[in-house]
C-alpha cells in the first residue's frame, strides 16, 4: 500500500509500537491501542462499549496492569462509553498501578465516572486514579507514552443554541521510544489537526463521512479531508466509519 491510498485497515506496527484498532465504528465504539514492544506497556486512545471484551481478547489479564495511560479524545458515548466497565474490571481483578486518564479540560463525562469511581470506593478501590484535564499545547507524559494535545473543532448535539461552538475535544500526538503517533479524534476540517498530524509516523484518523455532508455545521471529517490530512504523515490509517455505509 502507498501512502496516499485510503488506509482502511486495523493494525499498523514498526520495530518499537504496534497499533490495533478491535473496533470503530461512528455511533457505536471507539477503541484505539497503542502497544510499546519494548515494555510490553499500553496506551489506549478512546475507550467505546466492548472495549474490555476487545482488550481480554487481544491481551487476557496483562490489561489489568500493563495499561499504563488512556487519553479520552471527547465525552461522546462512542469514545468513553466503554470506562465504566474497564475501570471495574480493573478494580475487581486487583490493578495495582496508577492510572492516569487524560481528558480535554471541561469533559464532564469522563469527570463523573472517574470521580464516581474515587469516591464511591473510596474503601476498595486498590489503584490510584486520576483524571487530567489537557487543552491544546498541553502534555502529559508517563515513562513509556508521551503525550501532547492538540485542539481540534468537534461539533455535538449538546449545542442547542444557533451559535456554531464547539465541545471539549482534542486530538493526541504520542511518542513511545522514537514513534510519533497521531490520533485526531472527532473533528471536522482544521489548521490544528494538519499540525497535529504532520509527519507523524502513523496518523489515526476519523473518516466519518464517504463524502461532504450539505451541511454548514460540519461535525466530522469526509474521506477525502481525511487522506488529505493523513497524507501529511508517513502513514495513516482511517477509522470511525459509518456502519452499512463502508
Ligand atoms: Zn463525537
Amino acid at each position: 500500500m502507498t501512502k496516499n491510498e485510503p488506509a482502511i485497515k486495523s493494525e499498523w506496527e514498526n520495530d518499537e509500537v504496534k497499533v490495533i484498532i478491535p473496533y470503530s465504528a461512528a455511533g457505536i465504539s471507539n477503541t484505539v491501542v497503542l502497544y510499546s514492544k519494548f515494555t510490553g506497556k499500553m496506551m489506549l486512545l478512546d475507550v467505546g462499549d466492548g472495549s474490555t471484551r476487545d482488550l481480554l481478547d487481544l491481551y487476557g489479564d496483562k490489561i489489568v496492569n500493563e495499561v499504563d495511560v488512556i487519553a479520552i479524545s471527547h465525552g461522546h458515548f462512542d469514545h468513553m462509553g466503554g470506562l465504566y466497565t474497564l475501570l471495574g474490571y480493573m478494580r475487581m481483578m486487583g490493578r495495582s498501578l496508577p492510572l492516569n486518564i487524560l481528558i480535554p479540560k471541561g469533559c464532564k463525562e469522563v469527570e463523573e465516572i472517574v470521580s464516581f469511581f474515587r469516591s464511591n470506593y473510596r474503601e476498595s478501590l486498590p489503584f490510584d486514579l486520576w483524571f487530567h484535564e489537557l487543552f491544546d499545547g498541553s502534555g502529559f507524559d508517563t515513562d513509556f507514552f508521551k503525550t501532547r494535545a492538540f485542539e481540534v473543532k468537534h461539533y455535538g448535539l449538546e449545542n442547542v443554541t444557533e451559535d456554531d461552538i464547539f465541545m471539549p475535544a482534542l486530538g493526541y500526538r504520542i511518542r513511545i521510544g522514537q514513534t510519533i503517533v497521531a490520533y485526531s479524534g472527532d473533528t471536522r476540517y482544521c489548521e490544528s489537526l494538519e499540525t497535529g498530524v504532520r509527519d507523524a509516523d502513523i496518523a489515526i484518523i476519523e473518516a466519518t463521512h464517504d463524502e461532504l455532508p450539505e451541511t454548514s455545521r460540519r461535525v466530522h471529517l469526509c474521506r477525502d479531508e481525511a487522506i488529505k490530512a493523513g497524507s501529511l504523515a508517513k502513514d495513516y490509517i482511517l477509522i470511525h466509519g459509518i456502519p452499512g455505509y463502508q
